[in-house]
């Protein structure tokens, strides 16, 4: 039998981000970000962040069969990208041959990549050559990545703003009714806000300790909004509060600060979602950086990459737990023993979607109920797809 070839490779922005309802309403909820000490840019992350956008990226092969994939596409970087350079290296190769066909994109990309922008381009191809492979074959992804070794997917409850602290206790407790056994919340403030700011941030974690009582795992993030110095003392301030982790305390470059952070705390550290690539992740694991490893697969490189950096934690002796919900981390979770549970981000109880024309950005995705989500064996990623409406509103 021949092999297949790609004959097309098809590359759509989209107006609207991957994360759904999260990225809308996250670019006015309050929560601590990079920009903490900058007035200007201080209480909107919509102030300063890129605009939502995903890019939807379609590979096609001589027999018909249509592998999709997707990233972040903010700046509408991603199809220059891959019009004007990436295609050239895909076009007439066997799409089951993804080892070699990501080599090849990330040895060329090497002058403007390694990490950021060509990465997600490149993680959107990948993702799409993994469905690809699946409905050419007829087995989900979780199948060719090694087969599932549980049977369902525990997800974390992921929101808990910083908003009304009866809204969050109500929210908090909304979560345990509906199974979740872990759930994270989001810091308010940063060195930006003073010592009154310490105060805050520990009032948000106790007042969600004691809604939840002390059998649920909480976690809280801080969105790369810290430094060392004032990270060393919040976390000494939350130790009695039991965090199985606080999460991107500090810069992602700053591993030196993540190191010694460590070795000042017991809570867990957690931080990934700004890494690439298995080189990026063997630098964290050499510094001692982290204790939970947090890739994105529409960022560090995909599957292909993906199941490297979890052979790389396990080998360190650490957990990893993909920084965000999506179908793509479903799978992966579900073949990858290191990866206790997924991300899940709920509409909080206090408030509603997007009004005007938000629609959902992915048609098909499975849902948690009772805490965990069971993936159907349907081919390829399950036959999860970008919302129509919105391809065509581009
Ligand atoms: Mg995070």
């Amino acid at each position: 039998m021949p092999s297949p070839r790609i004959k097309h490779v098809r590359v759509q922005h989209v107006d609207q981000s991957i994360w759904g309802h999260l990225a809308e309403r996250e670019k006015t909820l309050p929560l601590v970000t990079p920009m903490d000490e900058y007035g200007q840019f201080k209480q909107e992350r919509g102030s300063w962040f890129w605009d939502s956008g995903a890019a939807v990226v379609e590979i096609e092969t001589d027999d018909g069969i249509v592998g999709t994939g997707w990233c972040e596409d903010g700046c509408c970087t991603i199809k220059p990208i891959i019009d004007n350079h990436l295609s050239r290296l895909l076009l007439d190769q066997n799409p089951l041959e993804v080892e070699g066909l990501w080599e090849r994109m990330f040895r060329a990309t090497i002058p403007y990549g390694r990490k950021g922008i060509a990465l997600m381009a490149i993680s959107a191809i990948d993702i799409a050559l993994w469905d690809l492979a699946g409905r050419a074959l007829g087995k989900p992804v979780y199948e060719l990545l090694g087969g599932p070794v549980r049977s369902s997917i525990p997800v974390y409850a992921s929101a808990l703003h910083p908003v009304d602290p009866q809204k969050v206790r109500q929210e908090a407790e909304t979560y345990v009714e509906a199974g979740y056994t872990a759930m994270k919340a989001r810091f308010p403030c940063g060195p930006g806000d003073g010592p009154a700011g310490m105060i805050r941030n520990e009032e948000h974690i106790r007042n969600i300790r004691e809604a939840i009582g002390p059998g649920v795992d909480l976690m809280a993030d801080a969105y790369m909004g810290w430094n060392l110095h004032y990270a060393v003392r919040m976390c000494r301030r939350l130790e009695k509060y039991d965090l199985a982790w606080v999460e991107e305390p500090l810069l992602p470059d700053d591993l030196a600060g993540y190191a010694k952070l460590r070795r000042e705390t017991p809570i867990p550290i957690s931080a990934g979602e700004h890494e690439y690539t298995r080189w990026g992740f063997q630098q964290i694991i050499d510094a001692e950086a982290l204790d939970i490893l947090q890739p994105d697969l529409r960022r560090c490189g995909g599957f292909t990459e993906a199941k490297k950096i979890a052979a790389l934690a396990v080998s360190a002796g650490l957990t990893l737990i993909p920084h965000a919900y999506g179908i793509t981390h479903l799978h992966f979770v579900a073949a990858t023993p290191c990866c206790p549970m997924a991300e899940h981000f709920p509409l909080p109880c206090w408030d509603a979607p997007p009004g005007g024309d938000f629609e959902p950005t992915f048609l098909g995705e499975p849902e948690p109920s009772g805490g965990s989500v069971v993936l159907s064996d349907e081919p390829g990623l399950g036959g999860v797809t970008i919302n129509p409406k919105l391809l065509a509103a581009t």
